[in-house]
């Protein structure tokens, strides 16, 4: 895997064997497309090129950009990258990850939380990981440290481009102590006011408990009442900052949904009737399959009694019916890995997730949409990575080898990562 940042000055053509511009439902063949400015300059299609059927060839002279009195430089100069094999997409963005926690050893993803160079650490490996697997922007979900937060103030990093919870609102003695401090309720209006001033993006709360893996159905009691609930959400509104909940249980997700939420987070066990409000008010669903079936689908298997692994299976199949009934339903859907939750890893879990909902019947293009353009508009980052490639668009790639449209599987073999070497 090739990591390329295009600099600003750059031209460059890039030619692979097809193209998916986030937008079609098929590739196409053959594709040269130039890059200037940080930006895809234009589109074309060798093939229709060859028999002139093309409405998008490449000039012959380019002027470089920042020349004051343009120079030209002869078409034969310009550097030709070949991805022979390769199908260019957008790169993917995750919108649910923990970067704090490295789903393997919780207990050591947490001790590292007490020193900040060591944790710094983990979060930047996290970081490169994703990049490396062509996941090129992430929502993170927070944990009681912040790490996510700190690590963005100090680093500032271009790429990921890396969008912040910072850490959970919950009640003191409910679910997630790793997630959020034990503030008390009445407190919790000031921490929205903190979080803000210290450059959160979104605020994350908890509405529900966890999915429980020994008793079917088992969510944990609500952390707050529907009049609480509604008076957080709106002050972050206030604030310029959408929330994002964690919310399981038709009684979780309902009130969530009621109080303004932007995005449900995993959504467990919620009925039809939630999944009609969630349509009607445009509330977008991501329901994390993997940190639940990957306890029955992968090695980590063996260490549940059949019994657990019955409860398992059962959660996350339903939850794969229900994801069908709400793209059917027209509820916007969001593609998040849970990436550090027990048994997802960071680079790996978005491309799990992807075969979970192309399991759960959804087709490989529109996962791949949902993975792109569609985590990008619930980011809000489409400005920066608009998740499509057209003329104009920033000049964010990947480059695969296969065709990820007959399998999505083939977003395992990322030959090139190209990117802006700053927003554009
Ligand atoms: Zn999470």
């Amino acid at each position: 895997m090739t990591l390329r940042y295009i600099l600003p000055d750059e031209i460059l053509c890039v030619q692979a064997d097809w193209l998916w511009d986030g937008v079609s439902d098929t590739l196409l063949s053959r594709p040269r497309l130039l890059i200037r400015q940080g930006r895809i300059a234009a589109i074309s299609s060798c093939l229709r090129t060859r028999d002139h059927r093309s409405t998008g060839t490449f000039p012959e002279r380019v002027a470089p950009p920042g020349t004051g009195s343009p120079r030209t430089i002869p078409a034969e100069s310009m550097p030709v990258l070949h991805l022979p094999g390769c199908t260019l997409l957008p790169p993917l963005i995750d919108a649910h990850v923990h970067l704090g926690l490295d789903g393997r050893d919780f207990a050591a993803s947490r001790a590292a939380w007490q020193s900040e160079e060591e944790y710094m650490t983990r979060v930047a490996r996290h970081a490169a990981e994703w990049l490396a697997a062509g996941v090129v922007a992430l929502r993170d979900g927070g944990d009681a440290a912040a790490t996510a937060l700190h690590y963005r103030q100090s680093k500032n990093p271009a790429w990921p481009l890396l969008r912040t919870t910072g850490m959970a609102l919950r009640h003191p003695e409910r679910y997630g102590s790793f997630l959020g401090p034990d503030w008390p309720e009445k407190k919790l209006g000031d921490l929205v006011e903190e979080l803000a001033a210290r450059g959160v993006d979104w605020i994350k709360i908890l509405v529900s408990g966890v999915v429980s893996f020994t008793r079917y159905g088992q969510v944990g009691p609500l952390h707050f009442s529907q009049e609480a609930l509604s008076a957080l959400v709106a002050h972050a509104r206030q604030l310029g900052r959408p929330v994002m909940a964690h919310a399981n249980s038709p009684e979780g997700v309902k009130q969530a949904v009621r109080a303004g939420v932007a995005t449900v987070e995993h959504g467990y066990f919620l009925d039809e009737d939630c999944l009609k409000e969630m349509a009607e008010k445009q509330t977008a669903w991501l329901p994390t399959i993997v940190p639940v079936a990957n306890q029955v689908r992968t090695e980590l298997s063996a260490g549940w009694p059949a019994e657990n692994r019955r409860v398992i299976e059962k959660t996350y199949r339903r939850q794969q019916e229900m994801l069908l009934k709400a793209w059917e339903l027209g509820v916007p859907l969001g593609l998040g890995s849970d990436a550090g939750a027990s048994g997802v890893e960071h680079g790996r879990g978005l491309l799990q997730e992807m075969l979970y909902y192309r399991e759960a019947g959804l087709p490989a293009v529109q996962v791949l949409r949902l993975a792109t353009r569609g985590n990008a508009a619930i980011l809000g980052i489409a400005g920066a990575l608009p998740g499509v490639i057209v003329p104009g668009a920033p000049a964010a790639l990947l480059a695969v080898q296969g065709n990820p449209l007959a399998d999505l599987r083939c977003l395992e073999r990322v030959k090139q990562v190209m990117l802006p070497a700053s927003h554009v």
